[in-house]
């Protein structure tokens, strides 16, 4: 089977600054690295190297050839990402010597996303593909309408929050992922706790305190974080989806494939960096924590 990710590819530009800039402050940055990022591509990475067919459906500029490259190598299906005359979607982070960060979103080419390059991807997936999306692009609700059509298995990982987002998509919904803090948003925008949403498999993320899972037809289950040295939390949700929907595809029940997620993304707070830090099956069934 095929996981369909409707998803954000982001350059992550990282500048090493003395302080944080204030108004009108011009800064010399001492470092700069970039990394590939957007919650849509690390969740790809996320779920080939967990060992499932992943087919990325978004948008790049010209600028953005060497992160479509990088997804292919760390094998991603790169053939639905069409190159736009935009540039592609970046995040310019600023981060001072105690690691406090600022960050400055641009979205751009993910938000360029046509409906005959959604239609045309679509066209591919088989009844029981999973089609995943996140609230970095435009089209998820097209998306979600279209996936429903085909009998595709509709997940959305409710990040960034953004209230009329989650409740457009909701009604088209399978499975729906959300962390803690987005969890109570939705119940404050909506009334009803996630518990109560007319959704099969609603996971909830809790970070350190590990994930609860609450299907529709079935018991509820926590399952507690493993006891790591967190020094980058960045992506850890991003890993977390991409081994679940990795976990799905491959045909696991639900406990076990949130036990892999939540091993996976254990292993993904221990190190710095993104998409390009991933871990594959083979680390994550070997960690010992
Ligand atoms: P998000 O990054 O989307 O806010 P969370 O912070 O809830 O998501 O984290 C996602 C998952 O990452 C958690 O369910 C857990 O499995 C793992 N995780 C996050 N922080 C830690 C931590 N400090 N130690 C161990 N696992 C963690």
């Amino acid at each position: 089977m095929t996981i369909w990710n409707l998803g954000s590819i982001n350059a992550d530009m990282v500048y090493a600054l003395p302080h944080l800039p204030t108004a009108g402050e011009t800064l010399a940055a001492s470092n700069l690295e970039r990394f590939l990022g957007g919650k849509g591509a690390n969740m790809s990475v996320a779920a080939a190297r967990a060992g499932s067919r992943v087919a990325h459906i978004g948008g790049i500029g010209p600028d953005g050839r060497w992160a479509l490259d990088r997804m292919t190598e760390y094998g991603v299906d790169t053939r639905f990402i069409a190159e736009v005359d935009m540039p592609t979607g970046h995040a310019i982070i600023a981060v001072d010597k105690q690691g406090e960060n600022q960050i400055i979103l641009y979205p751009g080419a993910n938000h360029a996303i046509e409906q005959d390059q959604l239609g045309q991807a679509l066209s591919q997936a088989v009844p029981g593909d999973l089609l995943v999306m996140q609230n970095e692009t435009n089209a998820q609700v097209e998306a979600a309408r279209m996936g429903c059509d085909l009998g595709l298995t509709v997940c959305y990982a409710a990040a960034p929050f953004q209230a009329d987002a989650v409740q457009a998509v909701l009604p088209y919904l399978d499975f729906l992922i959300l962390n803690e803090v987005e969890a109570e948003q939705l119940r404050e925008s909506t009334g009803q706790s996630v518990a109560e949403l007319p959704v099969k498999h609603v996971l909830v993320t809790l970070g350190s305190k590990g994930a609860r899972y609450l299907p529709k037809d079935g018991e509820a289950l926590e399952i507690s974080a493993h006891k790591v040295k967190a020094v980058d939390t960045t992506g850890a949700g991003d890993t977390f989806t991409g081994y679940v929907l990795a976990g799905m595809d491959r045909g696991l029940p639900m406990p076990q494939a949130i036990a892999q997620a939540n091993r996976a993304a254990a292993l993904m707070v221990t190190r710095h960096g993104t998409a390009d830090v991933i871990p594959d099956l083979k680390e994550v069934l070997e960690a010992r924590f």
